[in-house]
């Protein structure tokens, strides 16, 4: 599979609106399909068509608070393929209290924690019966699972009907999931560069996964892209000094006294479930591990390895930052050994490789 998202919706999908009597009214909805052998034989037109009619949501507004005024938040999760044949949620718990504090944040009702958990198995399920799923290959052991593919699973809200500015009483809660392989090709270069871009301020909304704060950070991305870098950089909006995070992903830094360091969350930046992994990953290897503001001079000076974390990015190391025209690179642009324990270890749990020491996956 090509590396990053593919627009390739998996059957069923599951939507559900909070109603008047204070209820989640749920649905799970079966789109067009034919058996996965079938699709993959389509010719392109024909498949590209099937897809669109499975992207098609006649039972959502359109024109409403989140796709006019951005008031939307969403979620991103994975379903891992084990050697068993079984199928694994990583740490879905966690992605359901943010959604719930995501929606809270936005001042709609908030989604209950366990109707996420129940309604992202029984659309795996679903999906898996009518055979939509990744299948282990033990091939992928070969490099650590680089790979390997999974199923992403996206929920998120959207609001009811509206043109005027308005907060959500009656949001819906989404959830479609598609095959993924690596997001980052992992042959492809590395390199980031700071932005002079703001992503998140004070009493801002840069703690909520929602649509708005994805704006800005792709500007920043393509712009960093287009002058042949992976990744962009961004700092603090008050000195442009402090690095927050990539453009929709964490940021470690390796520093040459052995301590891991990543920026501390400050409200602003977004607390990804990888960074805590990792964090605990790193903890139990007896790194020491700190969460502090880091300037961009000290990682100039004092970084060895840099990598950053997401469900979608996983642990992807970055070989070198840019800072107005100086260049740190970072163990002569090669995964440094640090970051590639730290992704071997991640996701040998996710696919079930490793212990699972902390209890973090879940049976779908
Ligand atoms: C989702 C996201 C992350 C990563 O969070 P995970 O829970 O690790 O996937 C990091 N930064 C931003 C801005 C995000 O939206």
């Amino acid at each position: 599979m090509a590396a990053g998202f593919t627009l390739a919706l998996y059957p069923w999908t599951y939507n559900s609106q909070f109603a008047e009597d204070g209820s989640w009214k749920e649905q799970f909805v079966e789109k067009p399909h034919k058996s996965p052998g079938e699709e993959a034989a389509m010719n392109a037109a024909a498949h590209k068509e099937l897809m669109g009619s499975r992207n098609s949501f006649p039972e959502l507004p359109m024109v409403n608070y989140t796709s006019q005024y951005g008031i939307g938040c969403f979620e991103g999760l994975k379903a891992f393929p084990q050697k068993d044949g079984s199928l694994k949620l990583f740490r879905p718990d966690l992605n359901a209290l943010r959604f719930r504090e995501s929606m809270e944040g936005l001042k709609m009702p908030g989604f209950p924690e366990e109707k996420f958990l129940a309604a992202v198995r029984e659309i795996v399920k679903r999906n898996e019966n009518l055979g939509f799923r990744p299948e282990y290959q033990n091939e992928w052991e070969k490099d650590n699972f680089l790979h390997a593919n999974s199923i992403y699973i996206r929920p998120f809200s959207w609001t009811e009907g509206g043109i005027g500015l308005n907060l959500s009483s009656h949001p819906y809660v989404v959830i479609i999931t598609t095959p993924v392989g690596s997001y980052f090709d992992p042959d492809a270069s590395s390199k980031a560069i700071t932005t002079d871009r703001v992503r998140a301020t004070d009493h801002g909304t840069g703690w909520i996964k929602c649509n708005a704060n994805y704006v800005i950070p792709t500007l920043a991305k393509k712009e960093a892209m287009a002058q042949g870098y992976m990744e962009a950089i961004f700092l603090d909006y008050k000195e442009q000094k402090y690095i927050e995070e990539g453009s929709s992903c964490n940021a470690f830094f390796l520093l040459k006294d052995g301590s891991l360091v990543t920026p501390a969350l400050e409200n602003r930046i977004l607390n990804g479930i990888n960074r805590r992994s990792v964090m605990q990953l790193a903890k139990d290897e007896g790194v020491k591990v700190e969460e502090r503001r880091i300037s961009i001079d000290e990682v100039l000076s004092e970084a060895v390895e840099c990598f950053v974390t997401g469900t979608a990015a996983g642990v992807s190391y970055i070989e070198s930052v840019t800072h107005q025209g100086k260049t740190a690179v970072f163990n002569n642009g090669k995964i440094g050994e640090f970051t590639a324990n730290m992704l071997h270890t991640l996701k040998g749990i996710q696919y079930g490789a490793e212990k699972d020491r902390h209890g973090w996956m879940f049976e779908v």
